[in-house]
């Protein structure tokens, strides 16, 4: 640190991204990217964009929100599409939340959470996940604090109906609710349709995932049109022109490729099922996931050791030191030869551990 980083900052512990290692030696299931390129048509219409890169973004990404505004089924004003959903997340924690309306999440969810509240100077607090690993929405029902929830939630992979997001929603609406729908495309239920009857619901997702674009950074807030022109205060103040050129071409054309999206999705969760079958077969207990991850246990080893072979084995997998999880491991869904290869790796290192 040096003598000059602001105070406000100094306690700050960031986010720790999962390993991106540079050379390509590993199969990589541990960041929850898609193993499938963007079509063709997405790619082409990145390139050509290239071309007018000395010009300056559209801040509005007109073209791109009415096109999202159409897929999603709701007004341009009721969207705002942000430099990944992580910047979405983090414009709401800066718009929404302060000093006297702090932020509750379950303990166990995404790891970014904490890390925008501790950098926006807003106390948080942390609802345990039930013994099984799934949100009781009971503890959300009229605590009257803005509220963060990841649906599917994030790692364990498991999803809340829609009537219990509601049940949530509707009982704080003094408060904003923030449904983090990272994953929904892999089996979730959106509760995008609810934003007609609830102006304090704000939904987030991505391209990342279900899109393949996780390099390309693109994400969406999807609310009521004042929250969403809240946001868009915040916006810009902060970076106008948050979705680059080729992004927003990318992006637009993505939507354009609804067959390819549904087909996407479908694979991936294919994929899962073959794999989760699999490795309950091994003996592994292996949550009910709506993702394009599973969170599994081993009975015969420990996550951290699990981790460290399957890598000495070239399958990259994401294991958290945390309290209630450590014996878990995170696999994303890859390739059906790639889950073949985690497959075979994993009954190697068990038979090692005989
Ligand atoms: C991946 C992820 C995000 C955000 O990803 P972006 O790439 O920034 O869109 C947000 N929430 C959860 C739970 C995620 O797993």
């Amino acid at each position: 640190m040096s003598k000059f980083f602001s105070a406000k900052y100094a306690a700050l512990t960031p986010y720790v991204p999962g390993e991106q290692p540079k050379d390509a030696q590993y199969i990589k299931l541990n960041t929850n990217e898609s193993p499938f390129a963007p079509p063709a048509s997405v790619v082409a219409a990145a390139k050509q964009e290239a071309g007018k890169l000395h010009l300056y973004s559209d801040p509005e990404s007109a073209l791109l929100t009415k096109k999202a505004a159409e897929v999603w089924g709701v007004k341009d004003t009721q969207i705002l599409m942000t430099n990944g959903s992580d910047e979405a997340l983090n414009f709401a924690f800066m718009a929404f939340c302060d000093q006297t309306h702090p932020i509750v999440f379950p303990d166990i969810t995404y790891g970014f959470y904490p890390v925008f509240a501790e950098l926006n100077g807003i106390p948080y607090e942390k609802i345990p996940l039930k013994e099984d690993f799934s949100v009781d929405y009971h503890d959300y029902v009229g605590i009257s604090k803005n509220i963060v929830i990841a649906n599917p939630n994030a790692p364990t992979g498991l999803a809340l109906p829609l009537w219990q997001i509601e049940e949530i929603v509707k009982s704080n609406p003094d408060n904003v609710v923030i449904i983090d729908e990272a994953y929904v495309d892999f089996g979730g239920e959106s509760c995008v349709p609810l934003i007609e009857k609830y102006d304090n619901l704000l939904i987030t997702q991505t391209f990342s995932k279900s899109r393949s674009l996780a390099g390309a950074r693109l994400g969406l807030a999807i609310g009521n049109e004042t929250l969403i022109a809240d946001l868009n205060t915040v916006k810009y103040s902060t970076n106008p022109y948050n979705v680059n050129r080729m992004t927003a071409a990318a992006g637009y054309a993505a939507l354009c490729e609804a067959q390819w999206f549904e087909s996407n999705c479908a694979a991936i969760q294919e994929n899962r099922a073959y794999t989760a079958a699999a490795l309950k077969k091994m003996g592994f207990t292996v949550l009910d996931s709506k993702t394009n991850f599973l969170f599994a246990k081993s009975d015969k080893i420990g996550g951290r050791a699990l981790y460290e072979k399957l890598k000495a084995k070239g399958v990259l997998v994401r294991q958290f030191n945390a309290p209630r999880i450590a014996d878990f491991v995170r696999i994303t869904i890859g390739t059906k030869e790639q889950m073949d290869a985690l497959i075979e790796r994993t009954a190697e290192v068990l038979e090692e551990e005989k």
